[in-house]
């Protein structure tokens, strides 16, 4: 069961997690669709990396020619992301170099867009390094979106066409969702066809505590 401590403000706030490609978009759409607010890490990732941004400058200056965007000068701060993906998810010393880069910048955007939105009754958090960033205390209850490993590596070759190998290495740079599941007070299962999603939400969103 969950251990680490949770918000335990007035406000719902509804951390989503889970592995690369085990659904976490597919079901922060739904909730999206029901009205929830959804505040996304990735997004704000990609913000902090923005061209031009000091963070796109310190990249371009690690790495040189390598990370910098086809037809683009140096100085205009503009990335090639693949290229960025593809060091940083062939080398875990590289890929906390970038993370310890852009993590504080997400988790500050994460507490200006909560401040913003402080009226409303649940805000969804879509985190997908939560637990192995330690932002448990950021969400009074934590959603895993869950499915089989192979499932995982099937939907996440054919999204993002990757070559099995490409796809491994990014599976392999999160913790895998066998051990994230017992730190989760509810897990989603997102297995079957994702008809079979809204009826699982539906059921969890009611109640306003975790079970
Ligand atoms: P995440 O946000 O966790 O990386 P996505 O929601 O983008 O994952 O899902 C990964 C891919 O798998 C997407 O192409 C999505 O359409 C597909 N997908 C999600 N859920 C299912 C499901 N239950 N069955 C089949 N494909 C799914």
């Amino acid at each position: 069961m969950a251990s680490s401590p949770r918000w335990n403000g007035p406000q719902r706030r509804i951390g989503l997690t889970g592995g690369i490609a085990s659904g976490k978009s597919t079901v922060a759409r739904w909730l999206a669709e029901q009205g929830l607010p959804v505040l996304d890490a990735d997004v704000y990732a990609r913000e902090a990396l923005a061209p031009g941004s000091a963070t796109a400058l310190a990249v371009l200056q690690r790495y040189g020619e390598a990370v910098q965007a086809e037809g683009s000068v140096p100085s205009a701060g503009v990335l090639d992301r693949g290229a960025l993906g593809r060091i940083v998810f062939d080398d875990p010393l590289e890929r906390q170099w970038l993370e310890r880069l852009v993590h504080p910048l997400v988790r500050d955007r994460f507490e200006t867009a909560l401040a913003n939105l402080a009226g409303a009754p649940t805000v969804v958090l879509v985190i997908p390094l939560l637990f192995e960033a330690g932002l448990e205390a950021l969400c009074s209850e934590i959603w895993l979106v869950d499915c089989e490993p192979a499932q995982q590596l099937q939907r996440l070759m054919a999204r993002d066409e990757l070559s099995p190998e490409a796809a491994e290495a990014r599976i392999n740079a999160q913790w895998p969702l066998e051990r994230k599941r017992p730190m989760a007070d509810w897990v989603i299962d997102n297995r079957s066809a994702t008809s079979d999603l809204p009826s699982q939400l539906t059921a969890q969103l009611r109640p306003s505590t975790p079970t």
